[in-house]
């Protein structure tokens, strides 16, 4: 890696390698959708624990449930493990641990938020049966479903999730939210309503959520990835399973992937040639794009998406400013859909 291209790694990373006291970290994830009445006094009892441990991570608490991602000092995760195990909330909750990813940190602070919802999914609870869920798959069975030239496959994440590693021959919806996902899948797969149908996402909360969404619209052979894509990794390689992933598992922390196939499957979004499947942020604030670049483009654009954001990047702060208005108002919302950089048809 060269000097420019290390010093366009995102902030954080720059501010993780610069702690000195990086210790070995266990990174999981884990979920539940189980009632929490009251979430204040809930989260304030994993508050207390996970910052003595010195846990860092971002957590979202709500009264339907917990959705966890977070990294673990690995000499305290014994003591971890049994304060998450005598919570009644938490008992028996299934960790997911991340592959070590060389020294990149996930997370180097810790945000516990309340939220209404722990996965933002725009459905009304009330009107369908959230509990109604499809049946789980384990890795072996999903395999079995992507060699079914009967069953279809659907990848329940984002565009820029799904374009830098995927299931063969899943079904990849082109959105940039969950919400915007669970409007146009059950429209898309009309016309597979009678067929067997497998949905995976990263670690499998909105699977959950999603199957039982498919279920109440008339779907009936629905099931889901259990453990998601960072479950069916671990699958793979402990029973020695075919590996029908593709790519890069996307993950929503500092190191943005993981590793699932050897290959890399997108490509650099600035030269639409090279391949990559490394995301940068644009340099730009006012822009702050999600792509992937390839080495030599982030450096002949400097970690800019373009050669316009460099450019206006470089005016006097006074000017930037106007400046930000006038794009933010005319020109983030014809350009771009929320935070990817569409890809040139
Ligand atoms: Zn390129
Ligand atoms: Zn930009």
């Amino acid at each position: 890696m060269t000097e420019i291209i290390k010093d366009l790694r995102p902030r954080v990373e720059k501010k993780i390698s610069a702690m000195a006291d990086a210790r070995s970290r266990t990174t999981l994830s884990f979920y539940r959708y189980v009632k929490i009445p009251d979430p204040v006094e809930f989260r304030q009892r994993l508050l207390t624990k996970f910052t003595e441990l010195g846990c860092f991570g971002r957590i979202y608490v709500a009264k339907e449930g917990i959705n966890a991602q977070m990294n673990v000092p690995t000499d305290n995760w014994d003591q971890f493990d049994s304060f998450v195990q005598a919570q009644a909330e938490l008992k028996n909750i299934p960790y997911k641990i991340a592959v070590a990813e060389g020294n990149l940190i996930s997370f180097y602070k810790l945000t516990i938020k309340i939220k209404e919802k722990i996965v933002a999914d725009g459905l009304d609870d009330a009107a369908f049966d959230v509990t109604d869920t499809g049946a789980y798959l384990t890795a072996k069975e999903m395999n079995e479903y992507v060699n079914d030239p009967e069953a279809i496959v659907v990848d329940m994440r984002n565009a820029y999730e799904s374009e830098v590693g995927h299931f063969k021959g899943a079904i990849k919806p082109d959105v940039d939210t969950f919400r915007e996902e669970l409007k146009i899948v059950p429209e898309m797969l009309k016309i597979h309503k009678n067929k067997k149908i497998a949905l995976y996402c990263t670690g499998g909360i909105r699977c959950e959520k999603a199957s039982a969404w498919l279920k109440h619209n008339g779907f009936k052979n629905v099931h889901h990835l259990k453990g998601g894509v960072i479950d069916y990794k671990h699958q793979v390689e402990k029973d020695k399973l075919e590996n029908n992933f593709l790519g890069t598992n996307f993950v929503f922390d500092a190191r943005l992937g993981e590793r699932v196939g050897e290959e890399i499957i997108s490509h650099c979004h600035l030269c639409n040639e090279a391949k990559s499947d490394t995301h940068y942020h644009c340099q730009n604030q006012i822009c702050h794009v999600l792509y992937l670049g390839c080495d030599d483009c982030v450096k002949q654009k400097q970690g800019y998406c373009r050669t316009w954001c460099l450019l206006t990047d470089k005016l006097p702060t006074k000017f930037k400013k106007l400046f930000a208005r006038y794009y933010n108002r005319y020109f983030r919302a014809a350009q771009f859909r929320k935070a990817r950089l569409r890809q040139s048809a």
